[in-house]
């Protein structure tokens, strides 16, 4: 089938490089005669109908913005099978004959969901700051989100050297532990809490102790958000409890970690995704997502994205006490 209309859409959360991904998107249909509408506010839109035709210029200077120009959302509407209907209606109504979907696991989700019910051919593109898809080494974002999260531990190193104290610092991730995981090691933390991995207090807290003991005075330990033990008030609270003398303090970097200029790395990644989908969609390559392992882009199965994750690799939980030793 000769695809003539693609509909775009960015959904769930927004993730820097998620605007190279449409440029990518929106070029290389155009380069191929395809015409390209952008479908806003994700699923909802284009429950809405909120879709319009976006032209080369319209892409014009986002390559290096962050958030989307399309906006995203998420959709308790298009959970439900009479919202999907309603989509499948407004994509119908434009002529739309393929989609390119830049989201998380949830975005995929949808899409198995709605390839249950409607046929249209489709392929993703990992948009997500999490990094917690089966499928792909990177997502677009993650890079950016682990930069900022390092800025900002570094300036709260400096503040906690100069005073002694203990931070705690909760960064995202509810389910995923990779931003924690490689932002706390690239920061030098003296421990990192992530779901992946069962927290016993207990450990957490002597290890402070010993350390406190040594004169080791200056601490940062990162928590993903999602920890099986809590974010970073229930270990300060543990912390107070069990360590009343110590000066410590928290930080939650909460949304600043997903906005700002996507890094060089989303950048490339988000203009190879977006031109590899659009390419595979010509093909007939679909229902996959398009991602990179070992650095050439492979594409799987939606149904493959949303049941896996690669789990993280044993090393790098093993080394965080040795290189804080
Ligand atoms: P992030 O990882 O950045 O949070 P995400 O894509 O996982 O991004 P979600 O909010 O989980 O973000 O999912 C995006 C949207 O996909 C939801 O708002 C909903 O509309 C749709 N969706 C998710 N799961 C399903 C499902 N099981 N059935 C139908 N639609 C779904």
């Amino acid at each position: 089938m000769t695809i003539r209309n693609i509909g775009v859409l960015t959904s769930g959360g927004d993730s820097p490089g998620m605007n190279a991904a449409i440029r990518a998107v929106v070029r290389t249909s155009i380069y191929n005669g395809i015409n390209v509408f952008g479908i806003r506010h994700g699923y909802q839109g284009m429950i809405d109908g909120d879709i319009n035709s976006l032209l080369t210029t319209d892409v014009s200077n986002i390559i290096q913005r962050g958030g989307t120009i399309l906006k995203t959302a998420r959709s308790k509407d298009f959970m439900t099978a009479e919202g999907r209907a309603k989509a499948y209606a407004a994509l119908k109504s434009h002529n739309i004959d393929g989609l390119i979907l830049i989201g998380g696991d949830g975005t995929f989700r949808g899409a198995v969901k709605f390839f249950e019910e409607h046929t249209i051919p489709a392929v993703g593109l990992p948009g997500t700051i999490d990094k917690d898809l089966a499928g792909t080494d990177f997502t677009i974002g993650f890079d950016t989100a682990v930069n900022t999260a390092v800025s900002a531990i570094d300036k709260i190193r400096d503040t906690a050297e100069a005073h002694d104290r203990v931070f705690v610092i909760e960064l995202m991730g509810r389910d995923a532990g990779y931003i924690a995981l490689n932002s706390g090691i690239a920061c030098g933390a003296e421990d990192i809490l992530i779901p992946e991995t069962a927290t016993h207090i207990e450990e957490v807290l002597n290890r402070i102790e010993a350390d406190g003991k040594r004169k080791k005075t200056v601490q940062i330990i990162v928590v993903a958000e999602g920890d099986d033990f809590g974010g970073a008030a229930e270990v300060y609270n543990a912390i107070r409890k069990r360590l009343p003398e110590l000066d410590v303090r928290t930080c939650v970097l909460g949304h600043i970690q997903r906005g700002g200029s996507p890094s060089f790395a989303d950048r490339v990644l988000a203009s190879r995704l977006g031109h590899a989908a659009v390419n595979a969609l010509i093909t007939g390559n679909t229902q996959v997502m398009a991602g990179v392992v070992n650095d050439r882009v492979v594409f799987t199965p939606f149904d493959k994205v949303v049941k896996g994750n690669t789990p993280i690799s044993p090393d790098m939980i093993d080394m965080i006490r040795v290189l804080s030793v």
